[in-house]
């Protein structure tokens, strides 16, 4: 393999501290706050955005509300869970339509690619003992060491355990594929080594050998360096079997509670979904409903029609 000289160890640790630390930027999800309209919604007055306030309604109660960003308009604000019980319909009824499953099954994909392909490069400094010496060494400057898990070994677990999870939703969003090792191989192997770390991560070096002995601490770091090696082995695969059909956008977790009675909950992948599910067009927020709705579907803006 000739991607473990491109980085020397000081990359390769940043690289992975990077990678495991940082939320990706998702093209769909953005950045926001907890309310999924904002940046999303517009104004139906005066057509700017909509961003979220609180209003008092008694000494300790208040309200959330979407209301316009410019202080002169008009426009009263709207609650926050009307509106989120609004976007959820909208959101539902797009996100079933195929040629909408397709766009964003095609968009999740490349991002879920990207992803994987940012952490490619770690991966021989992860398998090969040597360079992970070293890399470990380089996870290790800031390390208190006290703990069973060193902060070094920490950093390799959830790079490992995130990395096997993206891999695992990649996957299940492309659907049924009979090629390659099974799937399950990845979760499981993953699965134990998480196991393992929730058993040792908080507890002290010094109690271990003190209750059980020198020679279960040694016990346990070989089942540690077992895991990790073979969970290292398994993602340097590529192609993996997966018996079932692809996942829906709609069977994301983000879907399962009623948004207008938990606003706020999973605020990015929400905001997401509705990212695929509104493409170019634009949501208008009136204060007064028509129709029984407050949110209208409004086309783009033509002003860059074509010019032939
Ligand atoms: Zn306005």
């Amino acid at each position: 393999m000739t991607a473990d000289l491109e980085l020397t160890a000081r990359q390769a640790a940043k690289a992975l501290r990077d990678w495991t630390w940082r939320q990706p930027e998702t093209k769909a999800g953005g950045r926001g706050g907890t309310h999924i309209g904002v940046g999303v919604l517009r104004c139906a007055l005066c057509g700017g955005t909509l961003v979220g306030s609180d209003m008092a309604t008694g000494w300790y109660a208040s309200i959330a509300l979407y209301s316009c960003a410019d202080s002169d308009c008009e426009q009263t604000g709207v609650p926050v869970t009307e509106v989120d019980g609004e976007l959820e319909t909208f959101t539902r009824k797009r996100l079933a339509e195929p040629a909408v499953v397709a766009r964003w099954r095609a968009a999740y994909l490349a991002e879920l690619d990207d992803r994987i392909a940012e952490a490619r490069p770690v991966l021989p400094w992860c398998r090969d003992q040597r360079r992970r010496r070293q890399l470990s060494r380089r996870l290790a400057l800031f390390d208190g060491s006290a703990r069973c898990v060193s902060s070094s070994m920490g950093n390799l677990f959830f790079f490992g355990a995130e990395l096997a999870d993206v891999v695992y939703e990649r996957v299940r969003t492309a659907g049924e594929s009979k090629q390659g090792r099974s799937i399950r191989e990845l979760t499981q192997a993953a699965a134990e080594w998480r196991t393992l770390w929730r058993d040792i991560h908080g507890v002290a070096r010094r109690d271990v050998r003190r209750v059980l002995g020198r020679r279960h601490l040694k016990e346990i770091y070989d089942e540690w360096d077992r895991l990790q090696e073979r969970l290292w082995d398994l993602l340097n695969e590529t192609d993996w079997q997966y018996p079932y059909p692809a996942r829906l956008p709609l069977q994301d977790r983000a879907m399962d509670q009623k948004w207008s009675q938990s606003p706020g909950v999973m605020a990015r992948q929400r905001r997401s979904l509705l990212a695929y599910a509104l493409g170019d067009d634009q949501l208008v927020v009136a204060a007064t409903k028509a129709a029984g709705s407050r949110v209208r579907v409004d086309a783009p803006a033509s002003d860059d029609a074509e010019q032939s």
